[in-house]
């Protein structure tokens, strides 16, 4: 065997980052790692050092700098901590790593997957935000440089899987005739709607099927994380908002499924582990052990199928309108979805306002057509100041 693939993750200490060192750990022969980066638990990325010797480390600011830098000299290790964007920027380009996983939360993680991308790197996509912001800028560049897009989204990743390999002749070439996409519901499916109004940041993280970070399980509570990943689904397969249609599936063992002209569906199964989308990814066109336990299809018994029931998830209405106005609208919602969570998460609003937010910042700034990633960038800073505008003025 070839010598062993140099791996950056960025976003080491987060959930994604997490369970792809544990993928990695289990191949040795196949991976080294080559950079991690943290931005907060730096006490837990330097653990993390500790165990996988990188060449470089990447935190947030000079201070943190000092004390990693400290802690890994004072245990005999040579990695260089470098720091902030052009760190993270500098890591997912460097010439010596083969691929990078994406897996910093939110429009943080922009420029250093884009890096990444136009280094024609194998790039791991777990930062949906990063493409839903920049879409076709962000596919521009993929093509341009030859990068190999890889999507980790367990359900991208499903239907990345059941699509021919061919696939970007278009999906009408292919026969394609709908990608479903399937979401779980998230813990708040069920909730009577003016219960809606109480629930607690605890409980829209206690996601009924997988263990997440906080942003995305909040998003997942809100169904803006299904929102997210139409627009993600559009860019990555080439497919308009109305080929894409959205499944709830409570058991999120179907992780997503492509129907096919001649009536064929195929469906992507499995036990809801991001290892298995990551050990697919990283390996591929291979297959390696992720260490996730066989399906048991007698202890799941049964699969279910509903609608989405708009009314009660009203951030899925806007992210397909978002999708469907197209320029700088998914990274307006995005932005505005960022503020409004961390305002949730911060105990300063109720769930329900998370959409009343994004609706106020979309229907008072005009979409406008991207033409640069400055362009993106104003858009997201203007849908941040605006979202911002609605805490003050509601007293928040
Ligand atoms: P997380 O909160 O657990 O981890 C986020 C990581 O990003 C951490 O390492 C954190 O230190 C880093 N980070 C946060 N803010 C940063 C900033 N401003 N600059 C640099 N780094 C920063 O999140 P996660 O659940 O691992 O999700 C990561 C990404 O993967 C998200 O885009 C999410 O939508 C996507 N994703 C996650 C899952 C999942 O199961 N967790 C599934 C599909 C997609
Ligand atoms: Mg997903």
């Amino acid at each position: 065997m070839s010598r062993p693939q140099q791996i950056t993750v960025l976003g080491a200490t987060g959930s994604i980052g997490l369970s792809t060192l544990d993928v990695i750990s289990r191949h040795p022969e196949r991976y080294r790692v080559f950079a991690l980066s943290g931005f907060t638990r730096l006490a837990e990325l330097e653990a993390l050092c500790l165990l996988y010797r990188p060449r470089y480390a990447v935190v947030p600011d000079a201070e943190a700098v000092r004390h990693l830098q400290g802690g890994l000299q004072a245990a005999g290790l040579t990695t260089r901590v470098l720091v902030g964007e052009a760190g993270l920027c500098e890591v997912a380009a460097h010439p010596e790593v083969d691929a990078v996983m994406a897996a910093i939360v939110g429009a943080a993680g922009l420029k250093p997957t884009l890096a990444a991308v136009e280094a024609g790197k194998k790039v791991l996509l777990a930062n949906k935000e990063a493409l839903v912001m920049s879409g076709a800028l962000f596919m521009q560049a993929v093509r341009k440089s030859g990068a190999v897009l890889l999507p980790i989204d367990s359900e991208h990743n499903a239907i990345f899987q059941c699509l021919p390999t061919d696939y970007a002749r278009g999906l009408g070439a292919v026969g394609v005739r709908r990608i479903l996409l399937t979401a779980s519901g998230g813990p708040f499916r069920e909730t009577p709607l003016a219960e809606l109004e109480q629930v607690s940041p605890e409980q829209a993280c206690a996601h009924p099927n997988w263990s997440m970070g906080r942003k995305i399980s909040v998003d997942s509570a809100s169904m803006m994380n299904k929102g997210l990943e139409l627009i993600e689904a559009c860019w990555l397969f080439d497919a308009k908002p109305a080929q894409v249609e959205v499944v709830i599936h409570p058991q999120s063992v179907i992780h997503s499924l492509v129907d096919y002209v001649d009536g064929s569906v195929l469906a992507q199964l499995g036990n809801p582990d991001m290892r298995t989308p990551i050990s697919h990814a990283l390996a591929w066109p291979e297959r390696i052990d992720s260490g996730v336990a066989p399906l048991d299809l007698f202890s799941v018994a049964r699969l279910d199928f509903l609608p989405p029931d708009e009314l009660r998830f009203p951030c899925l209405r806007l992210a397909r309108q978002a999708a469907e106005c197209g320029g700088t609208a998914p990274a307006m919602l995005n932005a505005a979805n960022e503020v409004a969570v961390a305002a949730f998460l911060g105990r300063r609003i109720r769930f329900p306002e998370i959409a009343s937010i994004i609706d106020a910042v979309l229907n008072f700034e005009p979409a406008v057509a991207v033409e640069s990633l400055d362009v993106v960038l104003a858009a997201d800073s203007r849908a941040r100041a605006l979202a911002e505008q609605w805490l003050n003025r509601h007293g928040r």
